[in-house]
């Protein structure tokens, strides 16, 4: 099994530090404690190729193949200090692009993959409720047919990107008593009646990326806008989560590699007791176990996307990969922030700021706990 990247992706993966520490880090502290999305930074992004990357180019997108996607993606990681940014385009590729290229008819994809590869369109994913999150299919929301309609009424939660989409995919049951295969998914467009979005959540973390709740009332959608077939809601559903599992952490790969480079440069310089604090085992080892973490998050997800380009399933390596680099990550941040003492600490610093945006990566796109249940059924228990 090769991981190593070919010379191409490794220019590519450059080039993307590049452009994102020159394009994407300004006002870091101030635009996170305001909880601002950046706009400019998302058409920045879209136009180096990034929103579009596994998409068709048919269709607008790069084409690229998903061991590429994720080397960008640690590179977009790495020189990108804006979690929330990042967090909002995973949430617009994985959950809304990926599902309608996948999914989607001639018509659904000629209409909105375009502007979602070039940022003209922003796009979320409205699955979880206030009453049904890790249990998604339980959920409340009801889309009843009407003629050539379908009448959504519902409330959606933690809806990354609400605020700013232009096109929400979600997911409504057409009878409760149908179980999962009520589940159908809809593309809703902002402006639909009846659609209409709550006042912002705020969080801990990924302050810069929006979150809000969806509200149905009475929502007219055309069928022409169901996502697949009317009841097969959880085929697009699953699918979507596994895609997002597998890639959602790729950037956290290239934050950690940055992390680490810093802490090692900070315990070769900072000195108490008249040496280096790196020569404190206690530090070195902090160190050494941030790299041991990183050397095992890499190929985990690495792994997925050279399963993936084969054709492969990587259903379970996605739960692995999502488990293992989500706690690897809030455990690095945590190192980060004790090897720099009180300093470690302090907002100028910005460790602080990203061990709040590393915890919710063990929650969102299934929390942890759902990863240990998934491999744990794929081992057979
Ligand atoms: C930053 C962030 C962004 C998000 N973005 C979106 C989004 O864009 N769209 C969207 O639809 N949702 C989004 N979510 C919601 C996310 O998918 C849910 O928070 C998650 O699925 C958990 O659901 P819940 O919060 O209702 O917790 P619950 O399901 O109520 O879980 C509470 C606790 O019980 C545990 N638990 C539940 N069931 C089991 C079980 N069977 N076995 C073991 N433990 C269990 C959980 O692991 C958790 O610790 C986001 C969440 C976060 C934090």
């Amino acid at each position: 099994m090769e991981y190593s990247l070919t010379s191409e992706q490794e220019e590519l993966k450059d080039a993307v530090i590049k452009f994102a520490q020159a394009e994407l880090n300004d006002d870091m502290v101030e635009r996170d404690r305001a909880g601002t999305f950046s706009h400019e930074g998302w058409k920045k992004c879209a136009e180096f190729g990034i929103h579009g990357m596994p998409i068709s180019e048919e269709f607008g997108g790069g084409g690229l193949d998903l061991t590429t996607t994720i080397a960008v993606m640690e590179g977009l990681g790495y020189g990108c200090k804006d979690q929330g940014l990042i967090f909002s385009i995973n949430a617009h590729m994985w959950t809304n692009s990926i599902p309608l290229q996948i999914f989607g008819t001639p018509e659904q994809k000629a209409k909105y993959l375009p502007g979602l590869c070039n940022g003209d369109l922003i796009g979320a994913n409205g699955a979880s409720e206030p009453e049904s999150g890790s249990d998604v299919f339980g959920m409340a929301t009801t889309a009843i047919k009407d003629g050539d309609d379908y009448i959504l009424n519902g409330t959606k939660t933690f809806c990354t990107n609400a605020q700013v989409a232009d096109l929400v995919m979600t997911y409504a049951t057409l009878n409760p008593e149908y179980g999962l295969m009520g589940i159908t998914a809809f593309l809703i467009e902002k402006d639909m009646p009846g659609f209409s979005i709550s006042k912002k959540i705020e969080k801990m973390g990924l302050r810069t990326s929006p979150m809000a709740e969806l509200i149905f009332e009475d929502c007219r959608v055309p069928a022409a806008n169901v996502l697949g077939r009317a009841g097969r809601g959880a085929e697009v559903f699953n699918c979507s989560m596994e895609w997002e599992r597998s890639c959602i952490l790729a950037s956290c790969l290239g934050t950690m590699q940055r992390q680490l480079e810093q802490c090692i440069r900070y315990a070769q310089t900072r000195k108490q007791y008249g040496k280096a604090i790196g020569k404190f085992q206690s530090v070195a080892n902090r160190i050494v176990d941030m790299k041991v973490r990183i050397e095992t998050a890499r190929p985990l997800i690495y792994k997925i996307g050279w399963l993936k380009d084969q054709g492969k399933s990587a259903d379970m390596e996605a739960a692995l990969g999502k488990l293992y680099t989500s706690e690897a990550f809030v455990k690095n941040c945590l190192d980060a922030v004790q090897i720099h003492g009180g300093y470690g600490y302090m907002t100028e610093f910005e460790f602080e700021r990203e061990l709040r945006d590393s915890v919710g990566s063990t929650l969102y796109s299934g929390t942890t706990e759902i990863q240990r249940n998934i491999i744990a059924r794929r081992l057979g228990l």
